[in-house]
């Protein structure tokens, strides 16, 4: 389904004003760089409530500034008119969100210096990403994760979707839920659009920022409710392949993917083979979480229709 409208060139327009020609230099050489933010519909307080908005759009930015790109606007500033954008859709279920920040020019030279930047903004209905998310079945990528110095996993760079592009497509192609991915190195980095969690001996394991992952969101509230609910050892450290297939829990995060429990990799049981219980916990802690209904968690809750804008 197609979103009602867009922010293109500095204002909300219907979408299908919202158009580029096929000269644009991010459509020739992938210079743009996106965000995905997950609104969530609360049914009891009909409210429709962004999920850490303001942390999305500090990582656009940051984004953003890896690609040379001065937008103009500010993380509030993006927040603000994606509140208008959402009261002007007027949804009433879950969306996603999709910020994304562009080289706009039409001419021929691949460079990142001297060229206009753009932002546009849509939304659209959403459910599920990953369609088995309480037993995924996972492979280990043949593909490598891009190294910082070939192009910075820890922005979301459009042109370097195309590593998880392949990565995705093979491992759907040959039967698999999603992949892990390793770096150059030879160890673990994260999923092709998620980051990844092992639990063993009752330590939450994840790779760390220097490891070639995107500093997700997802992740960052994790790592957060692990530790403060369930009073867990969180550790950020290198991870060897073969320490998955012995590990007693794993799980995947992301916007769209939220908390995917693996239960296999490689044809490898994970545990017993059923998700297991720090998984379940976080999983329903992190589905109250976003819905708005964890007190303590509300400032991560942004709603969109308690300040009407669009009248
Ligand atoms: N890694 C990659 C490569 C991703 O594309 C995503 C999805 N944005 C994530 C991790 C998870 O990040 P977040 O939790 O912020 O969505």
């Amino acid at each position: 389904m197609l979103p009602n409208y867009a922010y293109f060139k500095g204002s909300i327009v219907p979408y299908s004003e919202a158009k580029v020609g096929v000269m644009t230099h991010s459509l020739n050489y992938g210079t743009a760089v996106f965000g995905g933010v997950r609104g969530y519909w609360n049914e009891e307080e009909e409210e429709l409530f962004i999920f850490r908005p303001m942390d999305h759009y500090t990582r656009f930015l940051n984004s953003a500034k890896l690609m040379v790109m001065d937008l103009g606007l500010n993380a509030q500033q993006l927040t603000d008119i994606t509140l208008e954008l959402l009261q002007k859709e007027g949804h009433r279920q879950d969306v996603y969100l999709r910020p994304l920040a562009y080289k706009a020019d039409e001419l021929i030279g691949v460079r990142l210096h001297n060229l206009t930047d753009e932002v546009t903004l849509f939304s659209v209905p959403f459910d599920r990403y990953v369609s088995n998310d309480t037993g995924a079945h996972v492979t280990v990528s043949s593909w490598r994760r891009v190294d910082d110095n070939m192009i910075p996993a820890r922005g979301k760079i459009a042109g370097a979707y195309v590593n998880t592009a392949f990565i995705k497509t093979d491992a759907v192609r040959a039967g698999f839920d999603e992949a892990l991915v390793l770096n150059v190195d030879g160890h673990l980095s994260e999923g092709s659009a998620e980051n990844i969690f092992m639990i063993k001996g009752g330590k939450v394991i994840t790779p760390m920022v220097t490891d070639n992952i995107l500093e997700g969101i997802t992740r960052n509230s994790i790592i957060e409710l692990a530790k403060e609910e369930l009073g867990l050892e969180v550790v950020e450290r290198h991870i060897d392949r073969t320490e998955v297939y012995l590990c007693d829990e794993f799980f995947m995060t992301g916007t769209a993917a939220q908390v995917t429990a693996v239960t296999k990799v490689d044809h490898r049981v994970i545990g017993t083979g059923e998700m297991g219980p720090i998984t379940t916990q976080l999983r329903e802690l992190y589905a109250n979480v976003v819905r708005g209904k964890v007190k303590k968690y509300r400032h991560w809750n942004q709603p969109v229709y308690e300040k009407m804008i669009v009248k």
